[in-house]
């Protein structure tokens, strides 16, 4: 008897970038042009969706997608099953796959399979976000020493990023969450001064794109930046271009919930109506 044969397929763990198309590469462009089937995250943006050819089969695998958990079992499942029955696949991430993507997990999973795979980069927030904003993130003067963070909460294991901090350091976290107060607290404990300068970038590349640029002091006082953002500390953020200024973000906040006085010394904050 005659075993039908498949021709495997093969899975691409691409980069959509921050999320501009503009900022995809091309073979990510050609990809999502020419594959069978797409399993996205839910941080790739709308306009990078909107470059997938409309031939192509485009599932929504994020984490949070609607009410349903997609689990990385899940997703690995998917991507192997689809590649076993000869399609070729796009997993597509936001940025660059390798950077806080979880991609060594599916590395493994497709690795083990035999499937064949091969990785697309892509841009990352912090290079978009120092293009937009025109800073270095290595200066030769002043910042020869670049970290990226997760500041994911809960991470499994103990947080030690501020170990390397030095004040030659530019410090890129990522998910940089809503509460700065302990991050602020490591960065006191290392002596950081807290005149250095900060960026926080939300959206970047986005249409709704937010830069604001303060210092270390400052970050205490503000609100969350809308989702997703990026968080950037050290002296080569100092000129960083194309910022709001502190008072409109704060007026703006203060639309919702509360106005901080920037000229009082005790830096009070008082409820908006
Ligand atoms: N692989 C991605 C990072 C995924 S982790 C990359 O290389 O960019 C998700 C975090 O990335 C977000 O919480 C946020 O900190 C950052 N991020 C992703 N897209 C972003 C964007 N358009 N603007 C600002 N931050 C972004």
């Amino acid at each position: 008897m005659k075993v039908p044969y498949t021709m495997p397929g093969k899975v691409y763990l691409v980069g959509a970038g921050p999320g501009s198309a503009k900022l995809l590469t091309l073979e990510a462009l050609q990809l999502l042009q020419r594959v069978d089937m797409v399993l996205h995250d839910d941080l790739v943006s709308h306009e990078v969706l909107g470059r997938i050819s409309p031939r192509v089969a485009v599932h929504n695998v994020g984490k949070r997608c609607g009410e349903k958990k997609t689990t990385q079992e899940d997703i690995n499942r998917r991507m192997i099953e689809a590649a076993k029955a000869g399609l070729f696949v796009v997993r597509l991430k936001s940025g660059d796959p390798l950077i806080f993507g979880r991609t060594q997990e599916e590395i493994e999973a497709l690795r083990e399979e035999g499937i064949p795979f091969e990785i697309v980069p892509g841009i990352t927030a912090a290079s978009a976000a120092a293009a937009q904003a025109q800073i270095p993130l290595t200066e030769r003067r002043v910042a020869s020493k670049l970290v990226f963070v997760s500041n994911h909460p809960g991470a499994e294991k103990p947080r030690s990023w501020h170990e390397s901090v030095t004040n030659d350091t530019t410090l890129v976290f990522y998910m940089p969450g809503n509460d700065f107060a302990e991050l602020l607290e490591e960065l006191r404990r290392r002596h950081v001064s807290e005149d250095t300068p900060c960026l926080l970038v939300s959206r970047v590349s986005q249409e709704n794109q937010k830069m604001l640029k303060i210092t270390l002091r400052q970050l205490a006082a503000i609100s969350p930046a809308p989702a997703p953002s990026l968080l950037i500390i050290g002296e080569a953020a100092a000129s960083a271009q194309g910022c709001e200024k502190l008072q409109t973000a704060i007026a703006e906040k203060g639309k919702r919930e509360e106005i901080l006085l920037l000229d009082d010394p005790e830096r009070k904050r008082i409820s908006a109506v």
